[in-house]
């Protein structure tokens, strides 16, 4: 039998046991069996992190940090990272079942977060203000927000804590981190990690458990005055409500029903590939999946017979092996959710063009959790399937007539985080960025993601920015200072 590990939470510079003494397990989405066991951290446990998080902010070594060593400290984290990459892509891998390549690529890509943060922390400044009375000098001075809760969800751990993680830290923040439930280990060794590199204590914090349990008592802690979310918007409406009451400062990244449309002047064999890892990647569970296939009517047939071609050659099974293209799904309840979207779909009368079940081969472990890649045809825009968010390998195709109709479709969805635009027609790539509403928009590419681009949602799909330079105010507070001269 294998080992099971536990993983106490962190706060403090110190390992930290749960005050009620509960562990819980953490699954191996592959074999559908724990793997390790997890601290179920409570109402005592957020506080004693927050307090440990304020207590760095205001006295310690971390206030007296210039920018210069904040920017120093953050490039040995990006080092540190790098170094342990694949290590912590196992973990990764262990937890939520994604696929060894993708995990190592992009935790082998993280570090460039630290580094390019960790150059802006001394690039941080006010302004001399030209004021309109005389005998007055004014100027601004930008402080760092305070203690910021950071809630991150399954899909991608180390992904979404460090989009948020580095900026903060350069900023000049304290911060208490509460991982996924079901993704907790990564976080933990990570910041561990960290603080053997010299981070140090209350700075990062790490408190481990259930949302009811951890997550609402961070949100509601009155020394906390930042939450930075990701998941699901149900979760994000919840928080925006509480942070709203205590006027504390929130950036939602929540979810998406991202359309992928492809024009009968596309280059199909780019666009083929486009769509097929816009929805099957990840197995789906990414929020920017390009979930709605928006395809013209001229081409419709033509285009979902080759993709549906090469989805059904993808090959499933353990997400370690180098040869595997889709893995399981990370959760029961998720894999549950998934076939009920496939159910639901066939009820209001789409047509299964691909999949459209569990895949349970002697390829997919002792008890993963597996959906075979799934198309659906005969999609209208106004179905279940078309708005709600799966997370999930399941695409669903809808014809356009023209441009406008593509607009209407694409904008016609509660969302706005993503779009695919695939045409060779310059001009009409340039109007469709324009039209679509949503906060990013590829042209003849889609998943291209980076440190120096803002990352966000339009409508429900959220509030503020990730990455880019400007994703560091979100961090900061401006105080205007008035000198009677
Ligand atoms: P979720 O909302 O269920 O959980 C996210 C986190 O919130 C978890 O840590 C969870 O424990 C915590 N949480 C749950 N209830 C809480 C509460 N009452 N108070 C505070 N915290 C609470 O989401 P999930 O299922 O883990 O993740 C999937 C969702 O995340 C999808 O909707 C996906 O689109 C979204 N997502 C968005 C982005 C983005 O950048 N926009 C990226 C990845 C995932």
């Amino acid at each position: 039998m294998t080992e099971v590990r536990t993983y106490p939470m962190f706060i403090d510079g110190k390992d930290h046991s749960p005050s009620g003494g509960e562990w819980f397990p953490s699954d191996n989405p592959f074999l559908g069996s724990a793997w390790a066991r997890i601290a179920k951290g409570g109402v005592e446990d957020v506080d004693a992190a927050v307090r440990a998080a304020d207590r760095a902010l205001t006295s310690g070594p971390w206030p007296e940090y210039t920018a210069t060593q904040r920017g120093a400290l953050l490039r040995k984290l990006g080092d540190v990272l790098a170094e342990h990459a694949e290590e912590l892509a196992h973990l990764e891998v262990r937890d939520n079942g994604k696929l060894f390549a993708e995990m190592h690529a992009q935790l082998s890509y993280l570090p460039q977060w630290f580094y390019y943060y960790g150059g802006l922390a001394d690039k941080i400044e006010g302004a001399v203000l030209p004021l309109d009375k005389k005998g007055y000098f004014a100027y601004t001075r930008k402080e760092p927000i305070g203690v910021v809760g950071i809630i991150t969800p399954w899909n991608s751990p180390l992904m979404l804590l460090i989009w948020k993680l580095a900026p903060a830290l350069a900023a000049g923040c304290t911060v208490v981190v509460k991982p996924s439930e079901f993704t907790s280990a990564s976080t933990l060794e990570l910041i561990r990690l960290f603080d053997a590199a010299g981070l140090p204590p209350g700075v990062v914090n790490v408190v481990t458990g259930f949302g009811a349990d951890v997550g609402s008592p961070l949100v509601e802690h009155p020394l906390v005055r930042k939450i930075s979310f990701t998941g699901s918007d149900g979760t994000g409406r919840f928080i925006g409500e509480a942070a709203a009451r205590d006027f504390k400062h929130v950036g939602l990244e929540l979810g998406g029903k991202s359309p992928n449309i492809v024009f009968a002047d596309a280059d199909l064999d780019a666009a083929v590939n486009g769509v097929v890892s816009g929805i099957f990647a990840a197995t789906g569970q990414t929020c920017l999946a390009g979930s709605r296939l928006l395809v013209q009517e001229s081409i419709h047939d033509e285009f979902v017979s080759r993709v549906v071609e090469l989805a059904r050659t993808a090959r499933m099974g353990d997400p370690m092996l180098e040869t595997t293209q889709v893995g399981p799904v990370t959760t029961p309840a998720q894999y549950r959710k998934v076939l009920e979207y496939i159910a639901i779909a066939k009820a209001e009368g789409a047509r299964v063009v691909c999949g459209g079940g569990p895949a349970d081969g002697p390829e997919c472990g002792t008890g993963g959790w597996f959906v075979q890649p799934t198309i659906l045809t005969g999609v209208d825009n106004r179905m279940r399937i078309a708005q709600e968010e799966v997370f999930g390998p399941v695409l669903a195709v809808i014809p356009f007539r023209d441009e406008d109709h593509a607009v209407e479709l694409a904008n016609d969805v509660r969302y706005g985080l993503a779009a695919g635009v695939w045409t060779s027609d310059t001009g009409r790539g340039f109007r469709m960025a324009d039209r679509v509403r949503s906060g990013t928009v590829w042209v003849n590419t889609y998943r291209a993601v980076s440190f120096m681009a803002p990352f966000g949602g339009f409508k429900d799909s959220g509030i503020g920015r990730e990455n880019g330079s400007a994703a560091i105010e979100e961090f900061l507070d401006t105080k205007t200072v008035w000198i009677n001269t």
